[in-house]
């Protein structure tokens, strides 16, 4: 799993996205002199500041606001590009409040998306949401096209960080459209290189790879060497990433190097030592750990004095990586609690999740089997609560300010409600570990070297629409529970549901209804499961249901349970008189014999059957 380039994406991508974010309605003389504003940053955003600083004096000695408010947006911009989260959201507010003062929308929006965008860097995805669409809204209506665009491509990339990798592509293309629309080549140039960091996601084929490598390259203007060497830098910097993730090592390396000498000319320490901790990673995935550890140990100074706090916590992250394969194990664990004690500061459960990848990994790699498992278990957990703030994130976008807030209110209930039942599944998970260590020493089985990478990234998988686990991960579920029905001799059910004439409702209203209807489906049926069962998306519009400990008598309550909720489903563009229903094919495991390939073949029959007896309805397997 590559969830750190996303951290590292996340502080570089920042400055890129920012710029086209804050831009102006082109071509008005306002729009010309935004624009002088961004090629400064785009070349050299310490000069910038020097600069903006210089401008911001003159204005305070004059009592000039206008020239403040102009200092502030260059100073804004530059620290963006500088990716100085914490700078970034004090510049913000304060020429929040001088937009506001002297009504200048353009400004104001400007500075909102910039605190938008201070917010996501530190992970409150959902706060900078809100700001987002409040920097939309105030765009929206003094009628800046432009700076509504931009603020479009930033919640792009803010969709990527959430793993919304299709809605983040889908906003960028509409993006670049309309820069072209608006005949503002230059911001289009830019969204290409936000569509190459979109393309390089977690799930990102060898195609999409290629798609983001064209795209950055497109992206690079003709006079990028001269006037925004910066910008280039960064460009640079993120193809080295895609080719690192083409595994073409030498040429990841070329990229970086490239971005650490135009970083080295334009004196930004920070590029370098972001350029620096690449090389480190570089190093580790060819097995020169010590080579690792001496980019690693070179890069840290300055990001610690940028404060950079997810870039701190990436660095010892992969020091304790590199120490773990050194054999040092002291080191190794000494880094491991730094990094452990720098994302405890960091609000996000992808970063939570990407320390657990990591930790897990040295664990095993030292041996210390037990708790390399028990990082993968909470590794699980972190990656479920990931996917829930992603689907808050999906409410956030179409409701108005003070509905997400009091929507926030009602999910904190409802994850409270939730960890007091995940505790419960964690605590059942590792009583089994524990079992299975006394039969043999399983842990050992599960974490052979050379397995441990895919079972992460196996284990982990969810199904991004419905947020719940996919067909790998259910199965894998659904194995693991076969396995203990039998060791413990408890009974175990299985059952496909399947939605009924779901065509009709892509025909009827759209894909995207249908989407969410799928959506809607996963979630009721979820939260009218018991918390020992599990529910999976099997196929398309087929789930899969594992209740460990039920018998066939349990499944007209469990049909009937489902049913009725299914019955209230509310979706929006769903016609009023269209109810939806499912039929399902429910098994028991019977005996030895019963594998799960034929558990799900009878299921599968049953269901089957349960289609031809007329549909909403279910069959028990024979
Ligand atoms: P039946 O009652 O016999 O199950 O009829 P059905 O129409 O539900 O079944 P069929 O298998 O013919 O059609 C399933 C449809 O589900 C076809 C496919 O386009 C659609 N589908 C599959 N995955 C998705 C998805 O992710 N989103 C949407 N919107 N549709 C999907
Ligand atoms: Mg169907
Ligand atoms: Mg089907």
């Amino acid at each position: 799993m590559s969830l750190w380039i996303r951290v590292s994406l996340l502080v570089v991508g920042m400055g890129v996205l920012l710029i086209p974010a804050i831009g102006i309605a082109a071509l008005s003389a306002r729009d010309l002199d935004t624009q002088s504003l961004e090629r400064r940053v785009a070349d050299d955003p310490h000069a910038a500041i020097r600069e903006g600083t210089i401008w911001q004096q003159q204005g305070l000695t004059s009592g000039d606001k206008s020239q403040q408010l102009r200092a502030l947006r260059l100073l804004v911009m530059a620290t963006a590009q500088l990716e100085e989260s914490i700078q970034l959201a004090k510049l913000a507010q304060q020429g929040l409040a001088l937009a506001r003062e002297l009504r200048e929308p353009q400004a104001e929006s400007e500075f909102l998306a910039a605190k938008a965008v201070a917010l996501s860097s530190e992970g409150k995805y959902l706060d900078a949401q809100v700001e987002f669409d409040e920097a939309i809204s105030v765009a929206g209506k003094a009628e800046l096209t432009r700076a509504v665009t931009g603020v479009m491509v930033s919640k792009a990339f803010v969709y990527g960080l959430l793993g919304r990798d299709t809605d983040s592509l889908d906003l960028l293309f509409k993006a670049h459209q309309r820069y072209v629309e608006m005949g503002d080549d230059e911001s289009a140039r830019s969204t290409m290189s936000a569509i190459g960091n979109a393309y390089t996601h977690d799930r990102a084929s060898r195609e999409d790879l290629l798609k983001a490598l064209s795209y950055h390259q497109q992206s690079i203007k003709p006079d990028a060497e001269k006037n925004r060497r910066h910008d280039l830098g960064t460009v640079y910097f993120n193809m080295g990433v895609v080719y690192q993730r083409l595994k073409d090592l030498p040429k990841a390396k070329l990229f970086i190097q490239k971005s650490i000498t135009l970083s080295r000319s334009l004196n930004d320490q920070i590029g370098m030592a972001f350029g620096k901790y690449r090389l480190g990673v570089l190093a580790g995935e060819s097995g020169k750990w010590d080579e690792a550890l001496t980019y690693l140990d070179n890069a840290m100074p300055e990001l610690t004095k940028a404060g950079d706090a997810t870039m701190i916590f990436n660095v010892h992250r992969a020091r304790a990586k590199a120490f773990a394969y050194l054999d040092r194990r002291r080191e190794s664990l000494d880094a491991l609690a730094k990094s452990d004690a720098i994302r405890k500061g960091i609000e996000s459960p992808w970063i939570e999740a990407t320390y657990l990848n990591a930790a897990g990994e040295v664990y095993a790699r030292l041996g210390d089997y037990e708790k390399a498992y028990r990082s993968q278990v909470l590794l699980l957990d972190a990656e479920r609560r990931s996917v829930t703030e992603a689907r808050e994130k999906d409410a956030a976008e179409v409701q108005t300010r003070f509905e997400v807030k009091q929507k926030e209110a009602e999910n904190a209930l409802l994850r409270a409600r939730e960890r007091e039942s995940d505790a419960r599944s964690v605590a059942l998970v590792l009583a089994l570990v524990l079992l299975l260590f006394v039969l043999g020493g399983l842990g050992l089985y599960l974490f052979r070297q050379g397995q441990q990478n895919r079972r992460f990234s196996n284990l982990a998988m969810r199904d991004d629409l419905t947020a719940l686990p996919n067909r790998r991960s259910i199965l894998e579920f659904a194995r693991v529970q076969l396995r203990a029905s039998r060791v413990g001799d408890m009974r175990m059910c299985l059952a496909l549901i399947d939605i009924d004439h779901f065509k009709s409702i892509n025909d009827e209203c759209g894909h995207a209804v249908g989407d969410a209807v799928l959506a809607a489906f996963a979630e009721l049926c979820s939260q009218q499961l018991r918390s020992n069962d599990k529910l999976g998306r099997y196929g398309g519009e087929e789930f899969l249901l594992i209740m460990p400990g039920s018998d066939l008598a349990q499944i007209p309550q469990v049909f009937t349970r489902l049913r009725d909720s299914i019955q209230l489903m509310q979706v929006p563009g769903l016609p009023p008189g269209k109810s939806t229903t499912f039929s399902m094919g429910a098994v028991e495991v019977t005996g030895p014999a019963d594998d799960l390939d034929k558990l799900i073949k009878r299921a599968d029959d049953a269901l089957y059957r349960a289609k031809q007896g007329g549909r909403d309805r279910f069959e028990l397997g024979r």
